[in-house]
């Protein structure tokens, strides 16, 4: 069995073995005809449930042979053209490259001891996006395992900046369409029920500010406390950005912790021709990144960064073992005392809600030192004009009503049939269209409700995706829709 285990002497056979997965993957990638073949958990389960996990193949050859009838064959690609749904991205071969060593070498970004280069790598990465970001000199932030956590550690940091222990005072406010990860992030730092304050958006789906002061307003009148204002760049369903410098504005004059959920909308970051639609982003006293969504980065690759990077603190716990207090450690130099916080041994657990942790940030290393900053933001222009021109072909075509004008890369329609039907109607024809379109595999969509209307949605993140396709996945979305309404006329 030792020959499984990576080291000097397994190098070649590991060699071998990458090259024959990267190779399957490839030849998949490269024949795929849709996002998906249709299947469904009925008619996978008997082939997974049929594996006998005590009884090894014993060979990496024969296990993907295997993994090609039990995963890659009915897998949901990403980088196929028509996969449209959810904020899922193809992703750059150099991020690909970065996950194959970062797995090989395993570092585990918890303490210096146990990563080193990797250490000094990701704090690069961090202060690259704090620079990026604008958050100034003191700014800090740790790689987290996506925007939920990075929304949970803003959050964190926010409740205890209010040095508040009566915590059902403590209220959030975030738009109607912000994450759900908001409501869940209260819930788990023990705030009330009632914590989050839900902001209505105005038409374009952006936080309406006049009604943020309100309710901040009225929240100093009833005695409670402002702990945090959640500004989305980029909302999960309309990517929506909201109005940064008024919401900046109005967290200052009341005390309230900003948090920047640009989980989404970072790609922008990058961007060489939209970076001013993150304009005030500077001001946040937190942002939550996705580099898995907009950066093109395979899940997970995400972090949460600060304005003062003393607020961390709150995320600072000590154990012998591992990160024992820097007055007991010494110095990082043999023999001296630490005379400066630099001198002190990098250890990022001490910002993490997480202990062991993957090296994720080489990812984002490999894919700026190959393709740049800039060769990012192209391909997140790219999807973003495409959103915009897929925007004049539902708004151009009487069979859909499209939402909104796209700021980033989603769009949010929904089919229209000619002939007179009943609103529930049309969400069942637009539900059906949806799984229509899902098992048969030629393209996936996502849906949300609008109103409590059903919707459908593209997300688009691939700059493969082309007008062509958006048209054409239009009209299988019509046709499924008429079947469904041909067929169900009768009960009308
Ligand atoms: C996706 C998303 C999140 C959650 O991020 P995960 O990486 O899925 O945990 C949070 N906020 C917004 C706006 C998102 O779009």
């Amino acid at each position: 069995m030792r020959s499984h285990l990576l080291n000097d002497t397994t190098a070649e056979s590991y060699r071998r073995s990458v090259t024959e997965g990267v190779e399957r993957v490839a030849r998949k990638l490269a024949s795929t005809r849709g996002p998906f073949t249709g299947v469904t958990p009925a008619g996978l389960a008997p082939v997974v449930d049929a594996v006998d996990l005590d009884r090894p193949l014993g060979d990496a050859s024969a296990a993907l042979d295997e993994l090609e009838d039990v995963y890659l064959r009915d897998a949901v690609y990403f980088h196929h053209p028509r996969y449209l749904a959810h904020l899922n991205c193809p992703v750059v071969i150099p991020a690909v490259l970065g996950e194959a060593v970062l797995s090989a070498v395993n570092s585990s970004l918890d303490t210096w001891d146990q990563s080193a280069g990797g250490t000094l790598i990701e704090r690069k990465l961090i202060d690259w996006t704090t620079d990026r970001i604008g958050l100034g000199p003191l700014a800090d932030g740790v790689f987290t395992s996506g925007g939920t956590q990075s929304n949970l550690q803003a959050l964190l940091l926010a409740r205890e900046e209010t040095g508040t222990a009566d915590l059902s005072k403590l209220r959030i406010f975030s738009s109607e369409c912000s994450h759900f990860s908001v409501q869940k992030s209260a819930q788990l730092l023990g705030l009330g029920r009632d914590a989050v304050v839900s902001v209505p958006v105005d038409r374009n789906k952006r936080m309406q500010s006049v009604v943020l002061a309100a309710e901040l307003e009225a929240c100093r009148a009833e005695g409670l406390i402002p702990m945090a204002i959640v500004a989305t760049a980029g909302t999960t369903d309309f990517g929506s950005i909201d109005p940064l410098p008024e919401i900046a504005a109005l967290a200052a004059e009341y005390g309230a912790w900003m948090h920047v959920d640009a989980a989404y909308g970072c790609g922008l970051l990058a961007s060489r021709t939209r970076r001013h639609l993150l304009d005030g982003i500077e001001r946040a006293d937190s942002v939550t990144v996705d580099f898995h969504k907009s950066f093109f980065q395979p899940v997970s690759s995400s972090a949460v960064l600060v304005r003062d990077g003393a607020t961390l603190r709150h995320a600072t716990y000590h154990a012998d073992y591992l990160n024992p207090l820097p007055q007991a450690l010494g110095s990082a130099r043999a023999g001296g005392t630490p005379s400066t916080l630099a001198e002190q041994i990098p250890n990022q657990v001490d910002k993490s809600l997480q202990t062991t942790r993957r090296f994720d940030a080489l990812k984002l290393w490999m894919t700026l030192r190959v393709m740049g900053a800039d060769g990012i933001g192209e391909l997140f222009d790219e999807v973003c004009d495409l959103a915009r021109e897929g925007f004049g072909l539902l708004a151009a075509d009487p069979r859909y009503d499209v939402v909104v004008e796209p700021q980033l890369s989603t769009l949010v329609y929904r089919y229209i049939p000619e002939a007179v039907t009943s609103p529930t109607e049309i969400d069942r024809a637009n539900l059906h269209a949806r799984k229509a379109l899902f098992a048969s595999g030629e393209a996936v969509v996502a849906g949300t409700k609008v109103d409590g209307r059903q919707y459908l949605k593209f997300t688009l993140l691939n700059p493969e995706t082309t007008a062509a396709d958006i048209a054409a996945v239009l009209d299988l979305i019509a046709g499924h829709a008429e079947q469904y309404l041909g067929e169900n006329l009768v009960h009308a």
